[in-house]
C-alpha cells in the first residue's frame, strides 16, 4: 500500500474478506495510519506475503474502486523516482494524484457555492452539507466528528461527482486560458419530431422546460432545423442562457447528465473546429521533412532523439506531424511544455489541429478538472495527446507511443520544492521505457547532458540548422558599457547605439523587446549617509524596492515591508536606490519615446488569471510597440514584427556561482536574441555588457553552441561535474543556527569517511536563511563507477546516524539528486 506521506516506502494492511475478490493493484482503498487518523492509499500489491516488520497489522477500512485509478506502468514509474530521487513513495503519491482523488483525515473541504440541486442528495449527503453550510471549511476528520455514524470519505466523494463540494486547497489564482463555457443541445435532437417528444417529457419539470425553450431560443434551433444546417445554429454561453433563462446551474447539470445538452469550452471549441474536425497541416519546408526522416530512423537504434533545431526553424510543424503519425497508428501522445509556454500560441495551434483528441494538464487547473482529466485518461476513450507541464507525467497512459519534451533544456522541469524533487524529462525518459514508447527533446539551445548523451551514441541526434522560410538569424551587436560609462555616455540603461535602434524601430512601425533579468523598480536600496542596506526580516538577502506599491519586496519568501522613515541605522533621511528592476526600466522608456505604449512581462504582471496571455496577445497583435521584460520574454513566443532586442545587462547572468551559469547564460541569450527577426527582414540584437571580450560572449553572438558546448564540456570533466559526475546535493534546515551547523558539519564528515573523496561542504549558500529557517548544503559528486544502489544506501545510514543525537532529531534534512 502507497500512503501520502512523507515517511517510508510501502505499508501492509489486511484485507478483509469480504474485499478479497475485488481488491486490484492501482486501486484505492481507505486505511487507519498513525493516530488511527483515515488515509487514502493505493494498493501496490496483493498477496499473501507475509509482514516482517513486527508491527500490528491494521485491516482496510474501505475499498474505494472496484477498478484501478492508476496503472502498471505509472506505479513502476513512482517506484524509480522514488528510488532515484531518494524520496519516500508517499511523496510521488501526494505530487501525482489530484487533490480530489486522495482525501485524508487533513483534507480540507468546503461547498461550491452555485450548487443547489438538493433534490438529488441522499439524507447522509444532507447531513454532511450541513456541517459545511455558512461557507467554512472543515477537514475530513472534524467531518467525521460532528458527522457521527456516516461514512464521510465516502460521502465526500459521492458529493464531490455531484459537484457539490471541492478540496478547498484548490481554490489558487490560476494561470487559465481565456475561456467561456458554452451550451448547446446535442444533435440527435435537431430533428423536428425528436425535438417536439423532447419537450413533450420535459412538461413535468417546468424549469427543465423553461431552460430548454430558452437555449432553443437563443441558438436558433428551428431555423438549424428548417435549413437542415446544425451549423446555423448560434452559439450560446452558459452565463447568458442560465441568467435569461432563470434557472439554477444545477437545471442544466440535469439535462446534461439526461444527455439532451452538452456543454463545452467555446474558445477550445471553436478553434478545435467543433466536434474534432481537422485542419490542414502545412506542408513541410525540404529541410524540415529530411529532419521528420532522421528522427524516425534515429528511432531504429534510440528510444531517445534530440532535434536541436534553432529557433523558429519550425520544429512545432515536426512534432504536428509525429504527433499526427501516432495517433494514426493508434497510440497515445505526452507533450511536455514548461510551466509558462502552456497557455500560449503553442497550445492553441495544436487545439486547432487535434481538437477533441486533445486535453490540457495543469497542476493549478481547479481539483475537479484534474481529476476529471485523470479519469478520462483512465477511461475507454482516453485522449490520443495530453498537452501538459512538468506534472502531466503522472497522467495515467493505455497505449504511450511517444514523449515530447520541448524546450527540454528548461529549468522549469525540475521541481525544487517538495519533494520529489524530479526532472520530467529524464522522468519522460523513464516512462517511455516502461511503455516501449519514443521520446523526442527539442530545442534551440541543448542542455549538455543531453547534447552528451547523443555523443556517446545513448541519444539519438537531428539537427535543424535554417529557420523556416530561410529567415535569417539575427545580427548580434555587442556594446561595451564599461567604455560608455567611462565616458558618461550611457543614458540611463541604454547604449546609444540601442537607443538608435529603438527609435528607428519604433518611427517605422516596428517593435522591440527588451530583456531585464530583474523584477520590481531598484534592485539595491541603501542609505545615502551611513550605507546600511534594508533585508528581509525572515531570509538573509537585501530588499527590492518596487514603484507599484511603494514597498520593499523580499523575493525570496515574498514579503513585503514598508520603507522605513528614517534610516534605523543612523537616523539620516536619505535612502536612494540603485540598478534597474524591469518597473524602472519602463519607467525609462516611457520617458525617453512618450509616444511608445509599453507593457512589462515579468511575475509581478502574471500573476493574476490569464493576465500573461493578455499581455502575449496585446504584443502579438501590434497593440504595444516595447515590451520589457524579465527571462519570460525568452520563452517559446513567436513574433512577426520585432525589429529590435536590448539584452540590457549581459553580466548578472555571467556572475553566478554555479557551474551551469554559463550554460544558462548561452541558453538564455540565445532564446531571447532568437526573438527577434521578421518574415523578410534580418532582425536586431544589441548585447549590452562590462566583458564586452569574455569568451562566451563571442560564443552567443556567433550561435556557436558547439564551442560553448566543448568550453563547458572541458571544464566539467576537469572539475568532476555532471554528465561526467553525478551530484547529490543534501540540505540541512532548521531555525537554530547551532543545530544546522552542527548536523551539517557531522554529514560531511561522516560522508568523506565512506566516500573518500567528491564531498563539498558544508557549505552556506547565497542565501543562507529563508523564512527564518537557516540553511546549509553538503554536496557529493559520485563517480560513474559507484553503484547508485550502494550510494543511496550509504547516504540514508549517514543521515540515520546524525538524527539518531538528540539535539539534532529536529533537524531537517532532505536530498536533491542531479540539481538545476
Ligand atoms: P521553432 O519551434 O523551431 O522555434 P516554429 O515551429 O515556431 O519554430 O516555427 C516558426 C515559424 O515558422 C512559425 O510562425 C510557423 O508557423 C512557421 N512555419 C514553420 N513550419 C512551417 C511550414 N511547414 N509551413 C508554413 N509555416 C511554417
Ligand atoms: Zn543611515
Ligand atoms: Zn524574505
Amino acid at each position: 500500500m502507497i500512503l501520502p506521506v512523507p515517511v517510508g516506502r510501502s505499508f501492509t494492511y489486511a484485507v478483509p474478506p469480504q474485499m478479497a475478490e475485488s481488491i486490484k493493484v492501482g486501486s484505492r482503498v481507505v486505511v487507519p495510519f498513525g493516530n488511527n487518523k483515515l488515509h487514502t492509499g493505493i494498493v501496490l500489491s496483493a498477496g499473501d506475503s507475509a509482514d516482517s516488520s513486527g508491527y500490528e497489522i491494521k485491516e482496510i477500512a474501505e475499498l474505494v474502486d472496484t477498478e484501478p485509478v492508476v496503472g502498471g506502468h505509472e506505479l513502476r514509474m513512482w517506484e524509480w523516482m522514488a528510488d532515484y530521487y531518494m524520496c519516500a513513495l508517499g511523496d510521488v503519491m501526494k505530487a501525482a494524484l489530484p487533490g480530489g482523488m486522495k482525501l485524508t483525515s487533513e483534507t480540507s473541504i468546503r461547498l461550491i457555492d452555485d450548487f443547489d440541486d438538493f433534490d438529488s442528495l441522499t439524507k447522509s449527503e444532507m447531513t454532511v452539507m450541513d456541517k459545511l453550510s455558512g461557507g467554512r471549511h472543515k477537514t475530513m476528520e472534524e467531518l467525521h466528528k460532528a458527522a457521527k455514524g456516516i461514512n464521510v470519505m465516502r460521502v465526500v466523494r459521492s458529493l464531490m461527482q455531484k459537484g457539490a463540494l471541492e478540496v478547498s486547497e484548490t481554490m489558487v489564482e490560476t494561470f487559465r486560458a481565456k475561456k467561456e463555457v458554452h451550451v448547446r443541445i446535442v444533435p440527435k435532437y435537431l430533428d423536428e419530431t425528436a425535438l417536439n417528444e423532447l419537450f413533450e417529457s420535459l412538461q413535468k419539470t417546468p424549469r427543465r422546460y423553461a431552460l430548454m425553450l430558452k437555449l432553443a431560443e437563443l441558438a436558433s434551433v428551428e431555423t438549424a432545423i428548417k435549413m437542415r444546417n446544425p451549423q446555423l445554429m448560434e452559439e450560446v454561453s452558459r452565463n447568458r442562457l442560465l441568467k435569461e433563462a432563470n434557472v439554477s446551474a444545477a437545471v442544466l447539470a440535469g439535462l446534461k447528465a439526461k444527455g439532451i445538452v452538452e456543454t463545452y469550452d467555446y474558445e477550445i471549441g471553436r478553434l478545435g473546429g467543433n466536434a474534432g474536425s481537422v485542419v490542414d497541416q502545412l506542408p513541410l519546408s525540404e529541410a524540415q521533412q529530411a529532419a521528420f526522416d532522421k528522427i524516425s530512423s534515429e528511432w531504429q537504434r534510440h528510444n531517445v532523439c534530440l532535434l536541436h533545431g534553432v529557433t523558429s526553424s519550425g520544429k512545432t510543424e515536426i512534432y504536428i506531424r509525429l504527433i499526427r503519425k501516432m495517433i494514426n497508428e493508434g497510440r497515445q501522445v505526452l507533450y511536455l511544455l514548461p510551466e509558462i509556454a502552456l497557455t500560449t500560441q503553442i497550445t492553441q495551434r495544436l487545439q486547432r489541429i487535434f481538437g477533441d483528441e486533445m486535453g490540457v494538464y495543469h497542476s493549478k487547473f481547479p481539483d475537479a478538472e484534474r481529476v476529471e482529466l485523470w479519469q478520462k485518461q483512465m477511461s475507454a476513450r482516453p485522449f490520443s495527446l495530453v498537452v501538459g507541464v512538468r506534472s502531466a507525467i503522472f497522467l495515467p497512459m493505455q497505449r504511450l507511443g511517444l514523449v515530447i519534451v520541448d524546450e527540454e533544456h528548461e529549468t522549469s522541469y525540475k521541481q525544487q520544492d517538495p519533494a520529489p524533487r524530479y526532472n520530467a524529462r529524464d522522468a519522460a525518459v523513464v516512462l517511455a521505457q516502461l511503455h516501449g514508447a519514443k521520446v523526442l527533446l527539442g530545442t534551440a539551445t541543448p542542455s549538455i547532458e543531453s547534447f552528451y548523451n547523443t555523443t556517446i551514441q545513448k541519444y539519438g541526434y537531428v539537427r535543424l540548422d535554417k529557420r523556416y522560410g530561410d529567415m535569417l538569424l539575427p545580427n548580434i551587436e555587442v556594446v561595451d558599457v564599461q567604455d560608455l560609462l567611462r565616458r558618461k555616455m550611457m543614458q540611463q540603461p541604454f547604449s546609444p547605439p540601442l537607443l538608435a535602434e529603438m527609435k528607428q524601430a519604433l518611427e517605422s512601425g516596428e517593435q522591440v523587446i527588451l530583456f531585464q533579468n530583474r523584477r520590481g523598480y531598484a534592485p539595491v536600496v541603501e542609505c545615502n549617509a551611513c550605507g546600511w542596506v534594508p533585508t528581509c526580516e525572515y531570509c538573509d538577502v537585501s530588499l527590492t524596492y518596487h514603484n507599484d506599491d511603494h514597498k520593499l519586496h523580499c523575493h525570496y519568501c515574498g514579503n513585503t515591508f514598508l520603507i522605513p522613515e528614517k534610516c534605523p541605522n543612523c537616523g539620516g533621511y536619505h535612502l536612494r536606490s540603485f540598478g534597474f528592476g524591469t518597473e524602472k526600466v519602463e519607467e525609462e522608456v516611457r520617458k525617453l519615446f512618450p509616444k511608445a505604449r509599453t507593457a512589462r512581462l515579468d511575475l509581478d504582471t502574471t500573476r493574476s488569471r490569464s493576465s500573461y496571455r493578455n499581455i502575449i496577445d496585446a504584443f502579438s497583435e501590434g497593440k504595444t510597440d516595447v515590451l520589457i521584460g524579465t527571462q519570460m520574454v525568452s520563452k517559446g513566443l513567436d513574433f512577426d514584427n520585432v525589429r529590435v532586442v536590448g539584452i540590457l545587462d549581459a553580466d548578472t547572468m555571467l556572475s553566478r556561482p554555479d557551474f551551469r551559469c554559463n550554460e544558462r547564460a548561452f541558453q538564455m541569450m540565445s532564446q531571447v536574441a532568437g526573438r527577434a527577426g521578421r518574415r523578410n527582414r534580418q532582425g536586431y540584437v544589441i548585447l549590452q555588457t562590462r566583458r564586452a571580450d569574455s569568451q562566451l560572449i563571442a560564443q552567443v553572438v556567433e550561435g556557436d553552441y558547439m564551442g560553448m558546448y566543448q568550453a563547458q564540456l572541458r571544464e566539467r570533466q576537469q572539475f568532476f561535474y555532471p554528465p561526467f559526475y553525478r551530484l547529490i546535493y543534501v540540505w540541512v534546515k532548521h531555525r537554530d543556527e547551532a543545530v544546522v551547523n552542527e548536523t551539517a558539519y557531522l554529514l560531511a564528515q561522516q560522508m568523506l569517511r565512506v566516500f573518500g573523496g567528491g564531498v563539498l561542504g558544508p557549505d552556506k549558500p547565497a542565501v543562507a536563511r529563508i523564512q527564518m529557517k537557516h540553511i546549509r548544503k553538503v554536496a557529493l559528486k559520485v563517480s560513474p563507477a559507484m553503484p547508485a544502489a550502494e550510494v543511496r544506501a550509504n547516504l540514508y545510514s549517514i543521515v540515520g546516524n546524525v538524527l539518531a543525537l538528540p539535539r539534532l532529531r529536529s533537524a531537517m534534512i532532505y536530498f536533491d539528486v542531479d540539481p538545476q
